[in-house]
C-alpha cells in the first residue's frame, strides 16, 4: 500500500468513528425538510438521511442515522461535512463527480478541490461490491433533497 492509499484509509477510519451529522436531528419548525431511508442489500448497510433547507433553499442542515460497514458510515460523515451549506445545484455537481469516481474501478484521479475528504473513497471504486456502500448516503441525500423540494 502506498502513502496516499494509507492516508485515504486513515480518512475513512477517522470518519467512521467521528460520524459527523449523526445522530438524526429534528428539523426546525417552519423549515422545509425531507428524508430518505436507503438500504444496501449487498452489505446490509442502512441509512436514514434528513435534509433541512435554509431560507435560501440551500442544504442548511444534514443529519443521519445508520448502521453498517465503515465505508458506508464514513461516507455519510464525509458527505455531511462536504454538502452542508451547498446549494442544490452545487450538491448535484459534487454528486456527479463522486459517482463518476466511484464508477471508475480505481482508474480515476480524484479532484480533491471538489471532493475534499470524499476523494479518499477512490480506492473503494476498485471493489465493485463496495461501491454501493460508499454511494448509499449520497443517494439518500439526493432523495431527501427531492422530498424537501416537494
Ligand atoms: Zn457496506
Amino acid at each position: 500500500m502506498n502513502d496516499l492509499d494509507q492516508l485515504y484509509q486513515q480518512v475513512i477510519l477517522d470518519h467512521a468513528k467521528a460520524r459527523s451529522g449523526s445522530p438524526l436531528q429534528e428539523a426546525a419548525a417552519g423549515h422545509r425538510h425531507g428524508e430518505s431511508h436507503q438500504h444496501n442489500p449487498i452489505c446490509g448497510d442502512q441509512i436514514k438521511v434528513r435534509v433541512e433547507l435554509d431560507d435560501s433553499g440551500n442544504l442548511g442542515k444534514i443529519s443521519w442515522e445508520g448502521e453498517g460497514c465503515s465505508i458506508s458510515m464514513a461516507s455519510a460523515s464525509v458527505l455531511t461535512e462536504l454538502a452542508t451549506g451547498l446549494s442544490r445545484d452545487d450538491f448535484m455537481d459534487k454528486l456527479s463527480v463522486f459517482r463518476e469516481m466511484m464508477r471508475s474501478r480505481g482508474a480515476a484521479t480524484p479532484d480533491e478541490e471538489v471532493l475534499e475528504d470524499a476523494a479518499a473513497f477512490v480506492g473503494v471504486s476498485k471493489f465493485p461490491a463496495r461501491v454501493k456502500c460508499a454511494m448509499l448516503s449520497w443517494v439518500a441525500t439526493e432523495a431527501a433533497l427531492l422530498a424537501a423540494n416537494g
